[in-house]
């Protein structure tokens, strides 16, 4: 399934559904009590709430982007069986790419690098790119290293806010990890990554589990979604399948996807 906005700019983003898979409810909701969440997303019997990987894909100044990769279809047996899922559901980034900008580097969001042609390079932030190849035990499993040696072939490390193109802006939004990044385009859609994954996360309190640094992410989202009100931006959900984009409102003191 896939979905096209149209910038002001006449910019035209696609966003992709590489394919869903599963993921725990109470991690991805956090503190939130499931009573709440499931009210959102319905559980399987594993308690187990189904996950899109949204990707985005345009082109600036004659160049294709994409942001993110997708799962990719390199797992083990056991690992497919978790994710309620098997390779041949998961689609891939059929045409070259020039360049590919990840939010992170998370397997469900980097592990497509392996069957995508990326002609030109790979933007990543160096925090994130250090802290993959760190060893803090929280990390170990969500990093592999062979899609990093992929990316380091034809890696960018992106320092602080920077602007890669004409309309294309990566905005630092730690918290998920330290170095976690979104991407805005026209000063218009914001592609979020794990710092907003669902229509849902909208609400503050829902700070996932995964989330290595929750109270970053409360202060980051804030400001984000904030600024996201103020200027009417489309939001791109990664991981929600019901929702892919929604607008934010502000309202009775909360942030609501609309
Ligand atoms: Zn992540
Ligand atoms: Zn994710």
């Amino acid at each position: 399934m896939s979905t096209v906005i149209t910038t002001r700019r006449n910019s035209s983003i696609e966003i992709l559904n590489l394919g869903d898979f599963l993921l725990d409810g109470g991690t991805m909701f956090g503190r939130v009590p499931k009573v709440m969440w499931e009210r959102w997303f319905a559980a399987d019997g594993l308690n187990r709430i189904t996950m899109a990987t949204n990707v985005m894909r345009f082109v600036k100044d004659g160049h294709t982007y994409v942001v993110e990769a997708g799962l990719g279809r390199r797992y083990p047996e056991k690992s497919w069986e978790i994710m309620g899922t098997s390779p041949e559901r998961v689609l891939t980034v059929d045409e070259p790419v020039d360049r590919l900008v990840l939010t992170h580097l998370h397997w469900d969001h980097c592990g497509g690098v392996h069957d995508m042609e990326i002609r030109d390079r790979v933007y990543v932030s160096r925090t994130e790119w250090e802290d993959a190849h760190g060893e803090t035990p929280l990390s170990k499993g969500s990093y592999r290293a062979e899609d990093l040696e992929v990316i380091g072939k034809r890696l960018e490390l992106v320092d602080g806010p920077r602007q890669i193109a004409d309309g294309v802006a990566i905005l630092p939004t730690p918290g998920h990890t330290r170095g976690h990044i979104s991407v805005l385009i026209d000063d218009e859609v914001l592609y979020a990554g794990d710092l907003i994954p669902t229509s849902a996360h909208v609400h503050l309190p829902c700070i996932m589990a995964y989330d290595l640094y929750p109270l970053a992410v409360l202060e980051t989202k804030r400001e984000i979604l904030s600024q996201a009100v103020q200027k009417g931006w489309t939001v791109v959900f990664e991981h929600d399948p019901y929702r892919p984009v929604g607008k934010v409102a502000f309202e009775k003191g909360r942030f609501t996807a609309t």
